[in-house]
């Protein structure tokens, strides 16, 4: 079976693999190189917290399973680690702290209480003077993955099964002829005849499929990543609250974003994004104040563009009814899910069957 993934982000990659270890021919093709999109600046905590649908949440924990898998049995990498992740509210939040806790231990996922004399003991690297008097929310299971890491380790597999990997192609789009796919054109010129397509461009995903007559409503903000120089850590697990969240870096620095930044980002008229430095500074100050000692913080490096984030934040994943051989990936939590994504997706290409735990998040609930 012929199979064209577009889109060289973390969910193309995934599926591209999937596809490739099914068996399938397949050429991936991608604008630019390998996750230089939002791939290439994700937070990627690895987490199913918080309150969600319940087929939203199982699957976010098959995904948290395949990277599991994927740690035990390459247990030297530096860029998959399971140290757990530790969320605080803003002070004068305990109910909404209580809540999402009750909610957590509700459906088994593994969420202590934990005051904020005890974190220490679970938690290195965290300053006892940053966690508010109600405490804080302890999920064990919790991990992070560098995206531009586990896109190269897949891409190596997928090579070496024989798969085709096309970068530097320019904008592609799927051609399809009386209601079928029939290949994808790269903006360089290059064709490929294919049975069926995979779109997972990112950001560009609504757009792409409205020129395919399909409707995705979009959510898309504009966010903002940064990465520090190495420093001393003895934080090993990922923080999420209300003025930062950050995570180690295989390279022994940090990775922050919080929310908050978004609103300071302003788009300039050739379509750049640019943020003032005084709100880097400030980032850095948040996330320096999380940590045991308040290590001075130095930006390495950041990032600005589109998060993808479907209307109603649940993905929208799986074959298209009208487009025999068309396939739609558009996701947040993309590092969550990359896995299970790639693999749901490539199970549906290859036996042309709807997977079962993709049927809530098809396309057709937008109509
Ligand atoms: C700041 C930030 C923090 C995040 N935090 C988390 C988190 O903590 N946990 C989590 O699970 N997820 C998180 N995410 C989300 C996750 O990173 C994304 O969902 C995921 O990276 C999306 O992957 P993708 O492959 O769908 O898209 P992308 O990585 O954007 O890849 C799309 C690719 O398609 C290419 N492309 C676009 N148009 C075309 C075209 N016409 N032809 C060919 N190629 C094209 C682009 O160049 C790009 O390489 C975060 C994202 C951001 C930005």
């Amino acid at each position: 079976m012929k199979v064209a993934v577009v889109g060289g982000g973390i969910i193309g990659v995934s599926t591209a693999h999937h596809l490739a270890r099914a068996g399938a021919d397949v050429v991936l093709v991608t604008e630019g190189e390998l996750t230089s999109n939002a791939s290439g600046r994700s937070l990627s905590w690895l987490n199913s917290a918080g309150v969600r649908s319940e087929p939203y949440h199982r699957l976010r924990m098959a995904g948290i399973d395949r990277y599991r898998t994927l740690s035990a049995r390459h247990s030297g990498v530096g860029w998959l680690r399971f140290d757990g992740g530790l969320a605080w509210q803003a002070n004068g939040q305990a109910e909404e702290l209580h809540r999402r806790h009750e909610h957590e231990v509700a459906h088994g996922y593994d969420s202590h209480v934990l005051a904020s004399d005890q974190i220490a003991a679970h938690v290195p690297g965290v300053n006892p003077a940053a966690i508010p008097s109600v405490g804080a929310i302890w999920n064990a299971g919790e991990g992070w993955v560098d995206l531009p890491s586990l896109a190269q380790f897949l891409a190596r597999d997928f090579l070496q099964r024989g798969g085709r990997l096309v970068t530097n192609a320019g904008r592609s789009e799927i051609l399809s002829e009386a209601g079928a796919v029939v290949g994808v054109r790269t903006e360089r010129g290059d064709l490929f005849a294919v049975e069926a397509a995979v779109l997972a461009t990112g950001a560009a995903v609504p757009a792409m499929a409205a020129e395919l007559g399909l409707t995705i409503p979009d959510a898309t903000p504009i966010s903002l990543l940064v990465t520090t120089k190495p420093v001393w850590l003895e934080l090993t697990a990922v923080l999420n609250t209300p003025r930062a969240s950050v995570r180690p870096t295989p390279g022994g620095a940090l990775a922050i974003d919080s929310d908050w930044t978004m609103a300071n980002i302003a788009r300039a008229t050739d379509g750049s994004y640019a943020v003032p430095p005084a709100i880097i500074e400030e980032l850095l100050v948040e996330a320096s104040g999380l940590l045991r000692g308040t290590p001075q913080l130095e930006v390495d490096w950041y990032g600005i563009g589109p998060k993808p984030i479907p209307v109603d934040g649940e993905p929208v994943l799986g074959q298209v009814d009208d487009v025999a051989g068309l396939y739609i990936a558009f996701t947040h939590s993309g590092a969550t899910l990359a896995l299970i994504a790639g693999e749901l997706l490539a199970y549906e290409v290859v036996r042309g069957a709807a997977h079962p735990m993709l049927a809530d998040f098809n396309v057709r609930r937008f109509g």
